[in-house]
Formats: C-alpha cells, sequence, structure tokens
C-alpha cells in the first residue's frame, strides 16, 4: 500500500498544491486521481516518484516512509503528458531503452518492445524517428516507454490526453487489460469523468488540492458528498431542485419552491428546521409527462444535445436546471412546457453543498 499522510505541497510562500492530503492506494489497483486542471494530480505523481518534496507530512510504502529514496530507487515508472522523447533513436529503440539500462536480455527486450507497440497501435511505427510522428503518436510511443519495464508502481500522468477519441477509447481498455495482466499499480491522472470512471477501481477526485471524495465509481456516481464531486463526476452531471418542507408530522412533505410535491412522509418533519435543501440525482431517476400533471415539476425545455443513442434534454425548473436522458426519437424542442418526475428513491438530499446522510 502506497500512502500520503497528512501531506502539505507549497511551491514558493503562497502557492499551496496540496492541503493535508491522506490517501492509501491499495497495492494492484488502478487508481485515478481525477480533477480540473491546476487541482494537484501531477503533484501527487511526483510526490510518489521522487521528483518533488512535500512541504510537510510523509509518503510511505507499506508504512515505511519513501522520502529518503531517491527517484531512481522507488522502483516507478513514470509517463508524462508532455512527453520528451529521445529524438536521435527511433520508436523501437527509444521503447528499448529503459530495458537496456536495466540489462534485460535481447530477447526479452524485443518481446516486450513488440508488445507494447502491438498494444499501443505504434508498432509500424518502430524504425521512425520521433520527429516524423503525430503529436498522438508520440503520445503513445511516451506511454509505452513507461509501461514497457517492470516496476512497482506506474505513474501515468494524463497520458493518453491528446489522443483522439477512438483512441482513446482503445487504448484505454487495453491499459486496464495490460494492468490486470500485471497486477501492477497504476495511479492515472485524468481531467475527464469518462475516463475516470471507466479506468479506476477506486478514484479520488480532487480540487484546489484538496481531497473532495475518495471512492469507487459507484460511490461517486451514486452518492457523492457533496455538490462538487456530484456536478462534477458523470456527464450529463447531477441535476438540483431547491427545496423546502411544507406540513407538519404525517403530513409533512419535501416540494419544489412553487409547492409542487416531491415526497411525503413521517420522517421528512427532522428536515423541517433546514434552509437551503436540494434534491440531487442523475438524468436517469426523471421522466417526462405532460405539463401539469400531478405528482409532476412544471419545467421548460432550455436545450436538447443529441448523443446519437440518446438525447440529453436540459428543463428549467424554477431557477434550477434538470437534465434528462430521453430516447433519441424525443420530438421535443426548446420552449416545451413539461412536467418532471423525480423517482424519489433515486434521490439525495442536499444541504447548500453538502449531501445529508440517509434520503427522504
Ligand atoms: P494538475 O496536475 O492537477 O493540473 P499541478 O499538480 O500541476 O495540478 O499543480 C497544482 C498547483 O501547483 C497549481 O496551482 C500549479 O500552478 C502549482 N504548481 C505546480 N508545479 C509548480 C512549480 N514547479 N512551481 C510553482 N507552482 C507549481
Ligand atoms: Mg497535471
Amino acid at each position: 500500500m502506497y500512502s500520503f499522510v497528512n501531506v502539505h505541497k507549497r511551491y514558493g510562500l503562497r502557492n499551496v498544491a496540496l492541503r493535508k492530503i491522506n490517501l492509501d492506494i491499495e497495492r494492484g489497483s488502478f487508481f485515478v486521481l481525477y480533477g480540473p486542471a491546476g487541482a494537484g494530480k501531477s503533484t501527487m505523481l511526483n510526490l510518489l516518484g521522487g521528483i518533488t518534496r512535500p512541504t510537510s507530512g510523509d509518503v510511505q510504502r507499506d508504512g515505511v516512509s519513501l522520502l529518503p529514496l531517491p527517484p531512481e530507487r522507488r522502483a516507478a515508472a513514470m509517463a508524462f503528458e508532455n512527453y520528451a522523447l529521445y529524438s536521435h533513436l527511433s520508436v523501437g529503440e527509444n521503447l528499448a531503452f529503459p530495458l537496456k539500462a536495466r540489462k534485460m536480455g535481447r530477447a526479452e527486450i524485443e518481446d516486450r518492445v513488440k508488445r507494447i507497440a502491438c498494444m499501443l497501435g505504434i508498432g509500424h511505427l518502430l524504425d521512425r524517428r520521433p520527429g516524423f510522428l503525430s503529436g498522438g503518436q508520440r503520445q503513445r510511443v511516451a506511454l509505452g516507454r513507461a509501461i514497457v519495464r517492470p516496476a512497482d508502481i506506474y505513474l501515468l500522468d494524463e497520458p493518453i490526453g491528446h489522443l483522439d477519441a477512438k483512441l482513446r477509447h482503445q487504448i484505454r481498455a487495453e491499459l486496464k487489460a495490460l494492468a490486470q495482466d500485471l497486477n501492477a499499480t497504476v495511479v492515472f491522472t485524468t481531467t475527464s469523468s469518462r475516463e475516470a470512471l471507466a479506468l479506476g477501481d477506486r478514484i479520488a477526485v480532487l480540487n484546489l488540492g484538496k481531497l473532495e471524495q475518495v471512492g469507487t465509481p459507484a460511490d461517486l456516481y451514486h452518492k457523492p458528498d457533496n455538490a462538487f464531486v456530484a456536478s462534477f463526476v458523470g456527464d450529463p452531471p447531477m441535476s438540483f431542485v431547491s427545496l423546502r418542507v411544507e406540513g407538519d408530522g404525517a403530513d409533512a412533505r419535501l416540494c419544489s419552491l412553487a409547492g409542487e410535491r416531491l415526497a411525503g412522509g413521517e420522517h421528512i418533519g427532522r428536515f423541517k428546521q433546514m434552509t437551503d435543501l436540494r434534491a440531487g440525482f442523475r438524468a436517469e431517476a426523471v421522466t417526462l409527462g405532460a405539463a401539469g400533471r400531478a405528482g409532476t415539476l412544471a419545467g421548460r425545455v432550455d436545450v436538447i444535445e443529441h448523443l446519437g443513442y440518446a438525447n440529453i434534454v436540459v428543463v428549467n425548473v424554477g431557477d434550477d436546471q434538470v437534465s434528462v436522458s430521453l430516447p433519441p426519437e424525443t420530438t421535443l424542442r426548446a420552449g416545451d412546457r413539461v412536467g418532471i418526475a423525480i423517482d424519489t428513491e433515486k434521490f439525495q438530499l442536499f444541504q447548500g453543498d453538502r449531501a445529508l446522510e440517509g434520503r427522504a
């Protein structure tokens, strides 16, 4: 297990890159660090690889501090977003380089290089120099150079960020399979929600140097701890509708600000004193009905996004916006009035930006 223990990282006096990070990364897991640019993802990888030191706190492997170990003694293989390849060497020689440096036998080197090149779709480029490659091809060579060699931990910093969608999809699947084969620990950073959910055994959501939540893809998707995670994980993001509690005791009910009833029941009274309540829910939890139908919230279609396999319809409900996933043959248009029905089993209550325990 790799651990961050109370890690703080500051660049210079003011620039705080990481705040009090406590995080465990299981051996053999595919761990994703997910966050916007500037969140601190690369800094965390560099701390694991020994390229940077924490300002305070510790980075450990199996409970033993890694700080005394220089990068070359950490058995870590790193691939950076800004790849640097040896321009005077061919692709094949670039891939073989880390293996030759470890004095691996010729046959094994050839074997490994071929396998990785094939997986990354660069097998036909082995004789070419990096200067004659496209950006996407160079990125694949850089990734290959990192994963071609045996290591305890692979640190992959947005390694497929520059590839087109089809290639990303393909390499994503192969990377996951390869990691399982090697039983390797992989720490992978990305700014793509899709990539994070598809690859991660566990995902840490990082924002402004702070860990917002750590969990499985399902945890983050269905039970976000806060509004940042809810709106950053999944596409479309979680929608929110503002609520208030009306009535008392058995008559208590959760209502939209327009007074439409969302859910009722005795236990709702416990939210009575709370202000700033919101229901958070996924597009799949919403069905659309005719405007004015009982049990629905009144809304008006704002935008329709055509995804091919589905249409995401964004509906204005009061001041809130709700995303609904509908079949592609939807005939709705912007401006149409509709009724929104939210599955009460599938929404989560929030107060302000924090998720509340338990359901309504
Ligand atoms: P990410 O990889 O998530 O985009 P980084 O770890 O690169 O985030 O950066 C986190 C913060 O630390 C940012 O505010 C960035 O400007 C700052 N930072 C990163 N590296 C340096 C550096 N070498 N010197 C000064 N500030 C840095
Ligand atoms: Mg980065």
